[in-house]
């Protein structure tokens, strides 16, 4: 099925990995990119001098895609603005996330040799706020958000709303969509751009945070989730959403572990912002904090996201590697690319 892949996005945090991982296949890639400057990592992967070919493409041009993907076996549409905080919520999230996405399923059922496209959706297309009493499964959608509660939540979710809706009404013969939603993403980024996933580590040992809150995050590595997309992309039965999380973890946890391999990020936090009145003073702070930062605040305090992989894990055969040694691999790339201090004492159980 996937003799020539299309990846959109291709030099994003996420599109470098599944480009590697596409590569180190054997397959031939053809790549879009909105900056052809940005691309040394990915023309310097082994197997890209004979097998990956780039282009430049921007989702708000139309035609930007056609000519690309009609070269074509397969398409893993990855590229958007992954951002929290903009001017223009329409300009700048919805049109580039669902006209993009679009604009790339046109081109394949136009292509008329494109069998299946593969949409990273994200978690913010299954819930904006999630129900701790609740286990989140591929069936359950995000009908909370709106352009003015938070932008990017509402941009994600009628992005994939608007493929399946594409694929009803127009693509269903002519090739298959897969979706896969992401948590929260992280590991070791091939490029030195902080991508918003990371920015949590990154704040927190910058001393950004004010305190310790009632957080958690379902997490998942960048090389799980390229991994992910090509098994969506080869897999015979692969079809409908996959959710795609490997563990949650707290706040709390996230900074003992932390703490044990030297990062010191407990000395970084100032204030015990935990429990019931932690809470509201979180949620009373968010209002000073930029527009879609602030409502994801809100919305996520004291609120631990429960879900079920095991379609991904049964269909896909992926397996998640553990969310700590992520964790830690997230860190020392943070620290190679210089956003966060180096360590300055050693990890205590490394
Ligand atoms: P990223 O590193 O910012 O990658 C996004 C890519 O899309 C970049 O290569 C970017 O190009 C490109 N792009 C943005 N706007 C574009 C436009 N108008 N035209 C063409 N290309 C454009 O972020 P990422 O984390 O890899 O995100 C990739 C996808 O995963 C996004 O759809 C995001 O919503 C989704 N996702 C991410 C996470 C996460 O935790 N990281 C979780 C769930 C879902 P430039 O480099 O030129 O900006």
């Amino acid at each position: 099925m996937s003799d020539v892949v299309g990846v959109t996005g291709a030099s994003g945090f996420i599109g470098s990995h599944i480009v590697r991982e596409l590569l180190e296949g054997g397959t031939r890639v053809l790549g879009t990119v909105r900056r052809p400057s940005e691309v040394a990592h990915l023309t310097a992967l082994p197997g890209a001098p004979d097998r990956l070919e780039l282009a430049t493409a921007d989702l708000l041009d139309e035609d930007a895609f056609d000519d690309l993907v009609v070269r074509c076996d397969s398409v893993i549409h990855t590229a958007g603005p992954y951002t929290l905080d903009v001017k223009d919520p329409v300009r700048d999230l919805v049109e580039p996330f669902v006209a993009g996405t679009l604009n790339v399923l046109r081109a394949g059922r136009e292509s008329g040799r494109v069998k299946r496209v593969v949409l990273t959706s994200s978690m913010a297309a299954i819930t904006d706020e999630p129900d701790p009493k609740h286990v989140y499964t591929e069936k359950d959608w995000n009908v909370r958000s709106s352009l003015k509660r938070n932008p990017y939540y509402f941009a994600k979710v009628s992005a994939e709303r608007a493929a399946w809706e594409f694929m009803k009404r127009e693509g269903r013969d002519a090739f298959e969509l897969v979706a896969i939603n992401p948590f929260l993403v992280i590991g070791p980024s091939m490029i030195p751009a902080l991508n918003t996933s990371s920015r949590i580590f990154a704040e927190l040992l910058n001393g950004n945070y004010p305190g310790l809150m009632d957080f958690a995050w379902g997490m998942v590595d960048v090389r799980d989730v390229a991994t992910a997309h090509v098994r969506a992309l080869e897999a015979e039965g692969a079809s409908g959403r996959y959710l795609c999380a490997a563990e949650t973890v707290t706040m709390r946890e996230l900074v003992r572990l932390l703490d044990q391999h030297g990062y010191e990020a407990s000395a970084r936090i100032k204030f015990n912002l935990t429990g019931p009145v932690g809470g509201f003073a979180v949620k009373l702070a968010s209002w000073l904090r930029p527009r879609g930062t602030g409502a994801y605040l809100r919305s996520h305090v004291g609120r631990i996201p429960r879900f079920d992989n095991g379609k991904i894990r049964r269909e896909l055969g992926v397996e998640f590697r553990p969310v700590e040694r992520s964790i830690l691999d997230t860190m020392e790339s943070l620290e190679h690319w210089g956003h966060v201090p180096r360590r300055t004492s050693p990890a205590q159980s490394a």
